[in-house]
């Protein structure tokens, strides 16, 4: 099973999106551009909102029938590892290994020797394109390289193999993800891991390097724009020369993780994939459910009443929701609007606070990237916030399938 040179992960929340998002991939495909779509969820927020991936793959299988897609589309088992996965691994054919815990626990002295003889034959080879001035191997480097990420890979391999087993067959997609990682990893470093992946015996198809910036939960890219541009190029170059040192799968691309809402990357990114020929997975998830919130609050005062209390419990419970996204949120407290400052304003005031509009005064990262946590509380909320969800599909509806298709995959994968 191969991925296809242009794809995107698309969070579902409260899993009946499924048929919005398909009519955004199915506006592309009209135009000539097959982006196909990975439903994503992670084991945290199967756990957060009470779902689990059975339900995921039922929704998606539903949705791709629904819209008659002709094309491929898969089920992603996100960030999971040896302990989490396997009630994934049925409802399952994309897999996110995420490693990036083990990064710079030093593997075995033993494997890290072999790793280093093996790669020894590399020297001649280090020429890299992309990665600036010649790349001077040494026996110290590698075995540098390989104290920081040889764990970590061999991680991957042990959760592929017990995947594959627990199958009965490789015919599934992998994903390694490292970012969430503490640093950004260098791109000739991302050669390395992808050269130990392929030695591993990891057909990694899609890999998550951390990326050097903040890469924060619904907002915009947060660091230098051209700093990062010269990275996704490089980086770009060296999974090229990965495939064909290595061996590893020609389908082999980069995925980019928090990747909705950063628009600013996009005109970059995508003249890099254009120059390059090169193909990316994009995640998104949170997006689709702030989109939806949107929806349910302007569809009238009974769902803009939901909406506010939705708030109003998110900022009381602020702390417990951010910790488990500690590393991906920065939310300034002291600039978000009291709770009663929310339900005695209109519905309009507060989607102008958090619609990912960049060109309005209103717009607050700080109430976005709450809200952006905050679907524990809409899942807590059971029939209240479903059925308010359900009156509101419409408006949702829409903005749901032009969020995706005008904001993320036209600017990303079709515009010239
Ligand atoms: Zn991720």
């Amino acid at each position: 099973m191969n991925i296809e040179k242009y794809s995107i992960g698309i969070g579902d929340r409260f899993g009946r999106a499924g048929a919005a998002q398909m009519r955004a991939v199915r506006s592309a495909e009209a135009l000539g551009t097959v982006v196909v779509p990975v439903w994503n969820k992670s084991f945290r927020e199967h756990s957060l909102i009470g779902t689990r991936p059975d339900d995921v793959r039922a929704e998606a299988d539903a949705a791709v029938r629904g819209a008659e897609w002709r094309h491929p589309y898969h089920v992603d088992a996100d960030h999971i590892g040896l302990k989490t996965v396997d009630a994934f691994v049925d409802a399952s054919d994309f897999f996110t290994l995420d490693v990036a815990d083990f990064i710079g626990h030093a593997a075995p002295d033993a494997a890290i020797a072999t790793f280093v003889s093996d790669m020894r034959s590399l020297r001649k080879t280090v020429n890299l394109r992309g990665v600036g001035a010649p790349l001077e191997v040494t026996d110290a480097m590698l075995e540098r390289v390989g104290r920081q990420y040889l764990h970590a890979v061999l991680e991957a391999s042990k959760t592929y193999r017990h995947v594959a087993e627990r199958r009965g067959s490789r015919d599934f997609i992998a994903e390694v993800s490292v970012d969430e990682a503490a640093e950004p990893q260098q791109p000739w470093e991302l050669f390395f891991i992808l050269g130990a992946l392929a030695r591993a015996d990891v057909p990694v198809q899609t890999i998550a390097p951390k990326f050097s910036g903040k890469f924060l939960k619904g907002i915009d890219y947060v660091g230098d724009v051209d700093v990062f541009a010269r990275e996704f190029e490089a980086h770009l170059e060296v999974v090229e020369q990965a495939i064909a040192v290595f061996g590893l799968p020609p389908s082999l691309k980069l995925s980019v993780h928090t990747g909705s809402d950063k628009f600013s990357l996009y005109p970059a990114m995508r003249s890099a994939l254009k120059k390059h020929g090169a193909g990316l997975h994009l995640k998104t998830a949170g997006t689709t459910w702030l989109e939806e919130v949107i929806g349910v609050a302007l569809s009238g005062a009974s769902g803009f009443r939901v909406v506010a209390r939705v708030y109003r419990e998110a900022v009381g419970r602020f702390d417990e929701l951010c910790k488990p996204y500690a590393t991906v949120v920065e939310i300034d407290r002291s600039r978000l609007p009291s709770p009663a400052a929310v339900e005695e304003g209109t519905a309009e005031q507060f989607v102008r606070l958090l619609r990912h509009d960049r060109g309005c005064q209103d717009y607050s990262v700080d109430v976005r990237q709450l809200m952006h946590v905050a679907f524990k509380v809409a899942a807590e909320m059971g029939d209240e916030y479903r059925d308010a969800l359900g009156s509101a599909a419409q408006t949702a509806d829409r903005c749901v399938t032009d969020n995706l298709f005008e904001r993320h995959i036209r600017p990303l994968f079709i515009d010239a």
